[in-house]
Protein backbone atom coordinates (compact mmCIF):
# COMPACT_ATOMS: atom_id res chain seq x y z
CA UNK A 1 0.00 0.00 0.00
CA UNK A 2 1.03 2.95 -1.11
CA UNK A 3 1.44 6.11 2.08
CA UNK A 4 -0.98 9.08 1.88
CA UNK A 5 -0.26 11.54 4.04
CA UNK A 6 -2.56 14.59 5.19
CA UNK A 7 -2.75 17.46 7.70
CA UNK A 8 -5.56 19.65 9.32
CA UNK A 9 -4.37 22.65 11.43
CA UNK A 10 -6.81 22.70 14.98
CA UNK A 11 -7.72 25.79 14.78
CA UNK A 12 -11.47 25.62 14.70
CA UNK A 13 -14.25 23.08 13.83
CA UNK A 14 -14.88 21.71 10.29
CA UNK A 15 -17.28 23.78 7.73
CA UNK A 16 -18.74 22.15 5.08
CA UNK A 17 -15.88 24.23 3.13
CA UNK A 18 -13.74 21.48 4.84
CA UNK A 19 -16.27 18.98 4.40
CA UNK A 20 -17.12 18.97 0.32
CA UNK A 21 -13.47 20.48 -0.67
CA UNK A 22 -11.55 17.80 1.09
CA UNK A 23 -12.76 15.28 3.91
CA UNK A 24 -14.66 13.79 1.13
CA UNK A 25 -11.53 12.95 -0.43
CA UNK A 26 -10.26 11.52 3.13
CA UNK A 27 -13.55 9.44 3.24
CA UNK A 28 -12.69 7.55 -0.40
CA UNK A 29 -8.99 7.35 0.54
CA UNK A 30 -9.41 5.67 3.76
CA UNK A 31 -8.60 1.76 3.50
CA UNK A 32 -6.69 2.05 -0.24
CA UNK A 33 -3.86 3.65 1.29
CA UNK A 34 -1.51 3.41 4.17
CA UNK A 35 -3.24 6.71 5.40
CA UNK A 36 -1.91 8.73 8.18
CA UNK A 37 -3.93 11.99 8.96
CA UNK A 38 -1.29 14.80 11.00
CA UNK A 39 -2.98 17.22 13.60
CA UNK A 40 -0.98 19.72 12.89
CA UNK A 41 -0.17 21.45 16.00
CA UNK A 42 3.21 22.77 15.72
CA UNK A 43 2.03 24.31 12.54
CA UNK A 44 -1.07 26.19 13.78
CA UNK A 45 1.08 27.85 15.98
CA UNK A 46 3.03 29.30 13.07
CA UNK A 47 0.50 31.99 13.20
CA UNK A 48 -1.41 31.21 16.94
CA UNK A 49 1.60 31.15 18.98
CA UNK A 50 0.19 33.88 21.15
CA UNK A 51 -2.87 31.48 21.80
CA UNK A 52 -1.98 28.35 22.95
CA UNK A 53 -5.47 27.24 24.87
CA UNK A 54 -7.06 27.56 21.36
CA UNK A 55 -4.92 25.21 19.48
CA UNK A 56 -4.70 22.70 22.24
CA UNK A 57 -8.43 22.88 22.43
CA UNK A 58 -8.82 22.50 18.78
CA UNK A 59 -6.75 18.86 18.85
CA UNK A 60 -9.46 17.09 20.23
CA UNK A 61 -12.03 18.96 18.63
CA UNK A 62 -11.08 18.40 15.06
CA UNK A 63 -10.29 14.73 15.96
CA UNK A 64 -13.59 14.41 16.72
CA UNK A 65 -14.68 16.14 13.61
CA UNK A 66 -12.82 14.10 11.20
CA UNK A 67 -14.11 10.46 13.35
CA UNK A 68 -17.78 11.86 13.48
CA UNK A 69 -17.71 12.13 9.62
CA UNK A 70 -17.17 9.03 9.11
CA UNK A 71 -13.19 8.15 8.88
CA UNK A 72 -12.57 4.87 10.49
CA UNK A 73 -9.43 4.94 13.32
CA UNK A 74 -8.81 0.90 12.04
CA UNK A 75 -8.26 2.63 8.03
CA UNK A 76 -6.54 6.15 9.28
CA UNK A 77 -4.02 6.75 11.29
CA UNK A 78 -4.43 9.63 13.48
CA UNK A 79 -1.19 11.70 14.97
CA UNK A 80 -0.22 14.89 16.73
CA UNK A 81 2.84 16.44 14.79
CA UNK A 82 3.78 17.96 18.41
CA UNK A 83 3.98 14.29 19.42
CA UNK A 84 7.28 13.50 16.74
CA UNK A 85 9.98 15.00 17.65
CA UNK A 86 11.55 13.81 14.43
CA UNK A 87 9.74 16.12 12.22
CA UNK A 88 11.23 19.27 14.11
CA UNK A 89 14.73 17.49 13.63
CA UNK A 90 13.84 17.26 10.15
CA UNK A 91 13.20 20.28 9.54
CA UNK A 92 16.44 21.87 11.23
CA UNK A 93 18.52 19.60 8.42
CA UNK A 94 16.13 20.71 5.59
CA UNK A 95 16.42 24.91 6.75
CA UNK A 96 19.92 24.63 5.05
CA UNK A 97 18.56 23.29 1.61
CA UNK A 98 16.39 26.41 0.88
CA UNK A 99 16.90 29.98 0.69
CA UNK A 100 15.14 32.94 2.49
CA UNK A 101 14.07 34.55 -0.96
CA UNK A 102 12.63 31.15 -2.12
CA UNK A 103 10.16 31.01 0.39
CA UNK A 104 9.65 34.74 0.27
CA UNK A 105 8.42 34.17 -2.82
CA UNK A 106 6.60 30.94 -2.29
CA UNK A 107 2.81 32.11 -3.61
CA UNK A 108 0.91 30.25 -0.84
CA UNK A 109 3.04 31.50 1.47
CA UNK A 110 3.01 35.15 0.02
CA UNK A 111 -1.18 35.27 0.13
CA UNK A 112 -1.48 34.18 3.46
CA UNK A 113 0.70 36.28 4.45
CA UNK A 114 -1.11 39.32 3.05
CA UNK A 115 -4.37 37.71 4.89
CA UNK A 116 -2.26 38.09 7.94
CA UNK A 117 -1.39 41.72 8.32
CA UNK A 118 -2.16 42.34 11.95
CA UNK A 119 0.03 39.80 13.01
CA UNK A 120 2.74 40.25 10.17
CA UNK A 121 2.60 43.51 9.13
CA UNK A 122 1.29 45.28 5.69
CA UNK A 123 4.30 43.80 3.52
CA UNK A 124 5.29 41.36 5.81
CA UNK A 125 7.69 43.32 7.80
CA UNK A 126 6.82 41.33 10.44
CA UNK A 127 6.59 37.94 9.36
CA UNK A 128 8.29 35.31 11.95
CA UNK A 129 10.77 32.74 11.09
CA UNK A 130 8.70 30.22 12.49
CA UNK A 131 5.56 30.90 9.55
CA UNK A 132 8.00 31.62 6.59
CA UNK A 133 9.70 28.70 7.28
CA UNK A 134 6.39 26.58 7.44
CA UNK A 135 7.04 24.84 4.28
CA UNK A 136 9.98 23.72 5.55
CA UNK A 137 8.06 22.05 8.50
CA UNK A 138 5.48 20.89 6.21
CA UNK A 139 8.41 18.88 4.03
CA UNK A 140 9.59 16.98 6.73
CA UNK A 141 5.78 16.41 7.91
CA UNK A 142 5.72 14.37 4.35
CA UNK A 143 9.08 13.00 4.34
CA UNK A 144 9.40 12.10 7.49
CA UNK A 145 6.66 9.32 6.53
CA UNK A 146 7.97 8.82 3.11
CA UNK A 147 4.68 10.22 1.94
CA UNK A 148 4.37 9.40 -1.59
CA UNK A 149 0.61 10.81 -2.32
CA UNK A 150 -0.33 13.85 -0.82
CA UNK A 151 -3.92 15.48 -1.75
CA UNK A 152 -3.71 19.20 -2.36
CA UNK A 153 -5.86 21.58 -3.33
CA UNK A 154 -4.24 24.03 -6.81
CA UNK A 155 -3.54 26.39 -4.19
CA UNK A 156 -1.40 23.96 -2.44
CA UNK A 157 0.71 23.10 -5.57
CA UNK A 158 3.72 25.60 -4.87
CA UNK A 159 4.34 23.74 -1.12
CA UNK A 160 4.57 20.45 -2.35
CA UNK A 161 6.62 21.98 -5.23
CA UNK A 162 8.84 23.30 -2.50
CA UNK A 163 9.04 19.94 -0.81
CA UNK A 164 10.11 18.33 -3.95
CA UNK A 165 12.92 20.69 -4.36
CA UNK A 166 14.22 20.13 -0.91
CA UNK A 167 13.56 16.21 -1.66
CA UNK A 168 15.65 16.63 -4.88
CA UNK A 169 18.31 19.10 -3.21
CA UNK A 170 18.88 16.60 -0.03
CA UNK A 171 19.00 13.75 -2.81
CA UNK A 172 21.92 15.52 -4.99
CA UNK A 173 24.13 16.16 -1.87
CA UNK A 174 23.36 13.12 0.52
CA UNK A 175 22.34 10.75 -2.04
CA UNK A 176 19.32 8.89 -3.06
CA UNK A 177 17.76 8.77 -0.04
CA UNK A 178 14.22 10.29 -0.48
CA UNK A 179 11.27 9.61 -2.81
CA UNK A 180 9.67 12.45 -4.38
CA UNK A 181 6.33 13.21 -2.81
CA UNK A 182 3.04 13.51 -6.22
CA UNK A 183 -0.14 15.54 -5.77
CA UNK A 184 -3.16 13.98 -5.70
CA UNK A 185 -5.76 17.13 -6.75
CA UNK A 186 -9.00 17.18 -4.62
CA UNK A 187 -11.75 17.25 -7.38
CA UNK A 188 -13.67 18.97 -5.07
CA UNK A 189 -14.34 22.76 -5.83
CA UNK A 190 -14.16 25.35 -3.20
CA UNK A 191 -17.32 25.99 -1.45
CA UNK A 192 -18.48 29.54 -1.39
CA UNK A 193 -20.01 31.37 1.98
CA UNK A 194 -23.27 31.85 2.69
CA UNK A 195 -22.55 35.42 2.18
CA UNK A 196 -21.89 34.20 -1.35
CA UNK A 197 -18.00 34.29 -0.57
CA UNK A 198 -16.08 32.49 -2.76
CA UNK A 199 -14.44 31.06 -0.02
CA UNK A 200 -16.64 29.64 2.98
CA UNK A 201 -14.29 30.12 6.09
CA UNK A 202 -14.38 30.74 10.14
CA UNK A 203 -12.68 34.10 10.24
CA UNK A 204 -15.11 36.05 7.24
CA UNK A 205 -18.11 34.42 9.23
CA UNK A 206 -20.48 32.86 6.90
CA UNK A 207 -19.63 29.34 7.20
CA UNK A 208 -22.45 26.62 8.37
CA UNK A 209 -19.96 24.05 10.96
CA UNK A 210 -20.50 20.26 11.12
CA UNK A 211 -21.17 20.82 14.48
CA UNK A 212 -23.72 23.38 14.74
CA UNK A 213 -27.16 23.01 16.28
CA UNK A 214 -30.70 22.69 14.56
CA UNK A 215 -30.92 26.65 15.83
CA UNK A 216 -27.57 27.80 14.48
CA UNK A 217 -28.75 25.70 10.93
CA UNK A 218 -31.77 28.16 11.13
CA UNK A 219 -30.43 31.29 11.31
CA UNK A 220 -27.74 31.09 9.61
CA UNK A 221 -29.69 29.61 6.56
CA UNK A 222 -32.47 32.19 7.07
CA UNK A 223 -29.81 34.73 6.90
CA UNK A 224 -28.48 33.31 3.46
CA UNK A 225 -28.15 35.21 0.52
CA UNK A 226 -30.55 34.92 -2.40
CA UNK A 227 -31.34 36.14 -5.21
CA UNK A 228 -32.02 40.32 -4.50
CA UNK A 229 -34.49 40.82 -7.74
CA UNK A 230 -36.93 38.69 -5.96
CA UNK A 231 -39.12 41.14 -3.69
CA UNK A 232 -42.45 39.37 -4.14
CA UNK A 233 -43.22 35.66 -3.21
CA UNK A 234 -44.33 34.97 -6.84
CA UNK A 235 -41.27 36.91 -8.53
CA UNK A 236 -39.64 34.86 -10.78
CA UNK A 237 -35.55 34.76 -10.00
CA UNK A 238 -32.29 33.33 -10.84
CA UNK A 239 -31.33 30.49 -8.61
CA UNK A 240 -27.95 30.46 -9.80
CA UNK A 241 -27.19 33.42 -7.70
CA UNK A 242 -28.86 32.42 -4.61
CA UNK A 243 -26.94 30.34 -1.98
CA UNK A 244 -29.97 29.11 -0.65
CA UNK A 245 -29.94 26.83 -4.33
CA UNK A 246 -26.10 27.05 -3.90
CA UNK A 247 -26.16 24.44 -0.54
CA UNK A 248 -29.67 22.79 -1.60
CA UNK A 249 -27.30 21.33 -4.48
CA UNK A 250 -25.07 20.30 -1.78
CA UNK A 251 -27.07 17.91 0.65
CA UNK A 252 -30.81 18.19 -1.06
CA UNK A 253 -32.00 14.81 -2.83
CA UNK A 254 -31.76 15.55 -6.72
CA UNK A 255 -35.47 15.53 -7.04
CA UNK A 256 -35.87 18.42 -4.41
CA UNK A 257 -33.11 20.14 -6.10
CA UNK A 258 -34.69 20.08 -9.71
CA UNK A 259 -37.98 21.44 -7.94
CA UNK A 260 -36.34 24.03 -6.37
CA UNK A 261 -34.82 25.54 -9.56
CA UNK A 262 -37.56 25.15 -11.91
CA UNK A 263 -40.18 26.55 -8.89
CA UNK A 264 -37.81 29.45 -8.61
CA UNK A 265 -37.81 30.35 -11.98
CA UNK A 266 -41.57 30.29 -12.39
CA UNK A 267 -41.88 31.89 -9.45
CA UNK A 268 -43.34 29.13 -8.14
CA UNK A 269 -41.75 29.45 -4.70
CA UNK A 270 -41.28 31.58 -1.82
CA UNK A 271 -37.57 32.25 -0.19
CA UNK A 272 -38.96 31.00 3.51
CA UNK A 273 -40.32 28.32 2.26
CA UNK A 274 -37.37 27.60 0.65
CA UNK A 275 -34.92 28.20 2.98
CA UNK A 276 -37.04 26.21 5.70
CA UNK A 277 -36.69 23.00 3.09
CA UNK A 278 -33.24 23.67 3.14
CA UNK A 279 -32.99 23.69 6.71
CA UNK A 280 -34.61 20.36 6.98
CA UNK A 281 -32.50 18.66 4.33
CA UNK A 282 -29.33 20.19 6.02
CA UNK A 283 -30.61 19.03 9.35
CA UNK A 284 -30.96 15.61 8.14
CA UNK A 285 -27.50 15.55 6.37
CA UNK A 286 -25.72 16.80 9.60
CA UNK A 287 -27.82 14.48 11.90
CA UNK A 288 -25.62 10.89 11.72
CA UNK A 289 -22.26 13.46 12.02
CA UNK A 290 -24.21 14.72 15.15
CA UNK A 291 -24.84 11.20 16.45
CA UNK A 292 -21.17 10.48 15.95
CA UNK A 293 -20.27 13.54 17.66
CA UNK A 294 -22.33 12.70 20.32
CA UNK A 295 -20.88 9.72 20.79
CA UNK A 296 -17.06 10.64 20.87
CA UNK A 297 -17.71 13.98 23.15
CA UNK A 298 -19.34 11.51 25.63
CA UNK A 299 -16.57 9.16 25.54
CA UNK A 300 -13.23 11.64 24.68
CA UNK A 301 -11.02 8.62 26.34
CA UNK A 302 -11.56 6.59 23.38
CA UNK A 303 -10.24 10.26 21.21
CA UNK A 304 -7.21 10.15 23.20
CA UNK A 305 -6.67 6.65 22.64
CA UNK A 306 -7.27 6.93 19.28
CA UNK A 307 -4.68 9.75 18.81
CA UNK A 308 -2.26 7.97 21.05
CA UNK A 309 -2.36 4.62 19.11
CA UNK A 310 -1.95 6.57 16.13
CA UNK A 311 0.91 8.50 17.39
CA UNK A 312 2.85 5.57 18.34
CA UNK A 313 1.95 4.12 15.11
CA UNK A 314 3.63 7.15 13.43
CA UNK A 315 6.47 7.74 15.76
CA UNK A 316 7.64 4.23 15.06
CA UNK A 317 7.74 4.65 11.08
CA UNK A 318 9.29 8.58 11.69
CA UNK A 319 12.29 6.74 13.55
CA UNK A 320 12.64 4.53 11.05
CA UNK A 321 12.87 7.08 8.06
CA UNK A 322 15.29 9.59 10.01
CA UNK A 323 17.74 6.11 10.76
CA UNK A 324 17.55 6.42 6.98
CA UNK A 325 18.06 10.46 6.60
CA UNK A 326 20.76 10.47 9.27
CA UNK A 327 23.04 7.52 7.93
CA UNK A 328 23.01 9.82 4.52
CA UNK A 329 23.90 13.16 6.30
CA UNK A 330 27.03 11.44 8.05
CA UNK A 331 25.18 12.11 11.58
CA UNK A 332 24.38 8.23 12.65
CA UNK A 333 26.87 8.37 15.48
FE1 LIG B 1 -33.21 31.23 -3.80
FE2 LIG B 1 -35.19 29.57 -3.34
FE3 LIG B 1 -35.59 32.23 -3.26
FE4 LIG B 1 -35.12 31.02 -5.57
S1 LIG B 1 -36.88 30.68 -4.25
S2 LIG B 1 -34.19 32.93 -4.87
S3 LIG B 1 -33.68 29.39 -4.98
S4 LIG B 1 -34.31 31.01 -1.89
Amino acid sequence: MKTILTGLRPTGNLHLGHYFGACQNYLKYQGKYDFYLEVADVQALTDNFNNPEKVRKNVREITIDLLSIGLDPEKVNFFIQSKIPEIAELTVYYSNLVTVARLQRNPTVKTEMSQKKELFGNNGESITYGFLGYPVSQAADITCFDGKLIPVGEDQLPLLEQCREIVRKFNSIYGETLNEPEPILSETKRIKGLDGNDKMGKSLGNAIFLVDDDEKIKEKVMGAITDPSKIKKDDPANPDICMVYYYHKLVSPEEDVKKVCSECKKGARGCVACKKELIKNMNEFLNPIRDKRKFYEENTKVVDEILNKGTEKAREKAKEQMKKIKHSMMIDY
